[in-house]
């Protein structure tokens, strides 16, 4: 009996021991200091508080990996190549330094039925622009907490039919770069949730059709777009692998597939850095 106890204490222990050297989360598989990409900074401050950290004046995720600190930092696409600097409020005041590399994205041409979702017209485009400012906000939600420990999945399975990031071109004309990494699947393949988060909002947008966004804390928000259903509500709480919509062709589209974009501290970055395609 007391063997068991034993047994069991130990298994206590390094189960804690475990928990404490991983106290990492939904944050990515690999690393780009590249625009568009997400860099891991190394903070070298000591405090068992969690860390202020800021990028462009906007909040970072911080993470805390065997006693050192580190800001995980997504970098806009129209970032600038060269030194960069990201900001630590509290508990202490310091800059960190860190160098952005140069990364050629390719160009993409795609022609596109529906003349209107390439040139609105001004009602559309006031409605363009209510939305734009309704993502903008949702993609600025920072809580200071992690909702899990898990790497990302892949929200469906398929072949990757656009990747992140390639300079686009819609009938002839060009528009904004791809801003997620698109899955190609059949009409109603279920899609899943990423990780555990909270569904921040849900609704029909003008280029994106109808979408679910998901906050996983510390600015992390994946957006799941173009869905023929939609299965989950605003406020609901997610695990990982629930499914929250099925594949469609709502929006700017082509043909039905997934476009799934992952935001970090407010910006747009390759979803193929959070998991093994
Ligand atoms: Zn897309």
């Amino acid at each position: 009996m007391s063997g068991y106890v034993e047994f069991m204490s130990l298994l206590k222990l390094i189960i804690f021991f475990f928990l404490a050297q991983t106290c990492f989360a939904a944050q990515p598989l690999h690393y780009a200091a590249v625009p568009g990409g997400v860099v891991k900074v190394p903070l070298h401050i000591n405090t068992s508080k969690t860390p202020h950290v800021f990028y462009n004046q906007k909040p970072v995720m911080v993470t805390k990996e065997k006693k050192t600190w580190f800001a995980i930092v997504g970098l806009p696409l129209s970032a600038r190549v060269g030194e960069h600097t990201v900001t630590i409020k509290k508990p202490l005041k310091k800059e960190i330094k860190f160098t952005i590399k140069n990364k050629d994205y390719p160009v993409q041409r795609l022609t596109i039925k529906n003349k209107r979702k390439v040139n609105p017209n001004p009602d559309d485009q006031k409605r363009i622009a209510r939305e734009s400012s309704e993502i903008n906000t949702l993609l600025s939600h920072f809580t200071n907490r992690h909702f899990t420990q898990a790497h990302f999945i892949k929200p469906v399975e398929g072949p990757t039919s656009s990747p992140f990031g390639l300079k686009r071109f819609f009938n002839k004309q060009p528009r904004s770069p791809h801003s997620g990494l698109d899955i190609a699947a059949p009409m109603h393949t279920p899609i899943k949730a990423a990780s555990d988060g909270v569904v921040i909002a849900t609704g029909n947008y003008f280029f994106s059709g109808n979408a679910v966004f998901i906050d996983h804390g510390f600015g992390l928000v994946t957006l799941y777009c173009h869905m023929n259903k939609i299965l989950v509500h605003t406020g609901d709480k997610i695990k990982q692998g629930d499914i929250i919509g099925k594949v469609g062709k709502t929006g700017r589209v082509t043909g039905p597939h997934l476009h799934w974009g992952v935001s970090l501290n407010q910006v747009r970055v390759d979803p193929a850095l959070f998991i093994n395609l």
